[in-house]
């Protein structure tokens, strides 16, 4: 069921509707099926892929293929060797829907989910629907993350987050400071500095995972760690071992010696950053590495979310609203929920979840 609804005037009635139909939005749908439940995936998008449509294309994947699927169906590997790009990731949710005829409706908006008698309502651009339990899986992409820092208007430069970044050409030869300590601005870092003259600032030494720790390692560290808590025990987790997965991009940026990072700056100023000890430095680009937020503006009549906005959560479903459930946005959804691969585990206990309560 793909292409645009007209707006009706009385709502459509559906036992679970899921906002989103990227990775967490289709693994739900996924299990939806195999159960014969009846549902439809709202999607915002105008074809499948979810954020990864919007990835800058030389975004590389930091698991193989094997270590990055969906349920039921294994990514193929890249024809050209390595670790899948964004446009494999896009390819592959693609078939993925298509496979498992999943009742994707796009472009669809939801603009607000609210509570109506038995049932919550779901506003979006293409009429009202009904629905007994509503999952959410909007991801983070759509919120950019930039913190302040005093001075962020004054520079006169260019500014871009990692949700605007395209690739290193269109900034060979400026100067580039690129700001975060994550696995976007360490690839980023790497493209850039090989056309461009770099400057790294973090918040804290960046930490490069061995070079043997991949996604698929991650997922096995948070499984641990998931069935040690489960069982009253600890054990660590993936933000014990480090931060960045050193993918052979990041690699051979630390041979050629790049990786080095500065403390993060005071201010901005008109011509670059200042630090607090009147260290200067002036640059033409700054691209904020520096993370997203859950898209959860739609669920704002509901009045959820907590300090900092957050949304209290009991596993999946959300604690202040028993007919809602959350998918995919971060560990607070489920161990490694926003990974490809961990997004399917969770699915699989929200899904079974509900099933219990239609
Ligand atoms: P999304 O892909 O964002 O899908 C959400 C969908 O919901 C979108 O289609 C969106 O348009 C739609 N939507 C949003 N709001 C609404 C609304 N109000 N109404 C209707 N539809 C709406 N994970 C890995 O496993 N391996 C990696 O290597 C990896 N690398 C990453 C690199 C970067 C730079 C980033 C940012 C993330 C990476 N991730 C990786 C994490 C994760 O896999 C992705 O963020 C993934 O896109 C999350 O999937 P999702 O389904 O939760 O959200």
């Amino acid at each position: 069921m793909n292409g645009p609804q007209t707006a009706t005037t009385s709502p459509r009635l559906v036992d679970v509707l899921v906002i989103g139909g990227g990775q967490a939005g289709l693994a739900a749908g996924y299990h939806l099926r195999r159960a014969g439940a009846d549902f439809v995936v709202l999607d915002a998008q105008e074809r499948p892929g979810g954020a990864w449509r919007h990835a800058w294309p030389s975004l590389r994947l930091f698991s193989p293929a094997q270590y990055s699927s969906l349920p039921g169906r294994m990514m193929p590997a890249p024809t050209t060797g390595g670790y899948p790009g964004a446009a494999d990731v896009v390819a592959y949710l693609a078939d993925y829907e298509q496979r498992y005829q999943l009742p994707v409706v796009r472009p669809v908006q939801v603009r607000a989910v609210r509570r109506s008698g038995e049932c919550l309502q779901v506003d979006t651009d293409a009429g009202v629907w009904r629905a007994r339990i509503v999952i959410s899986a909007t991801g983070t992409w759509w919120r950019p993350y930039v913190p302040h820092y005093p001075g962020l208007d004054a520079f006169q430069g260019q500014q871009l987050h990692t949700a605007h970044y395209r690739g290193p050409e269109a900034l060979a030869g400026r100067s580039v400071l690129v700001v975060g300590g994550g696995n976007s601005a360490a690839q980023i870092l790497a493209e850039v500095s090989a056309v461009a003259s770099t400057t790294w600032a973090t918040l804290r030494p960046p930490r490069l995972l061995p070079d043997d720790v991949d996604g698929r390692a991650l997922f096995e560290v948070a499984t641990r760690r998931q069935r040690a808590l489960q069982a009253g025990q600890t054990a660590p987790g993936v933000g014990d071992l480090g931060d960045i997965v050193a993918v052979p991009a990041v690699r051979e940026a630390r041979e050629r010696g790049v990786l080095k990072a500065e403390p993060m700056f005071a201010r901005l100023t008109p011509t670059g950053v200042a630090w607090a000890d009147g260290t200067v430095l002036d640059c033409d680009v700054v691209i904020w590495c520096t993370g997203f937020r859950p898209a959860l503006t739609h669920l704002a009549p509901l009045r959820l979310r907590g300090p900092g906005g957050a949304v209290a959560v009991e596993g999946t479903r959300a604690a202040g609203e028993a007919r809602l459930y959350l998918l995919g946005y971060g560990d607070w959804t489920g161990p490694a929920s926003a990974t490809l691969i961990g997004a399917g585990r969770t699915a699989k206990q929200a899904v079974a979840e509900v099933l219990t309560q239609l």
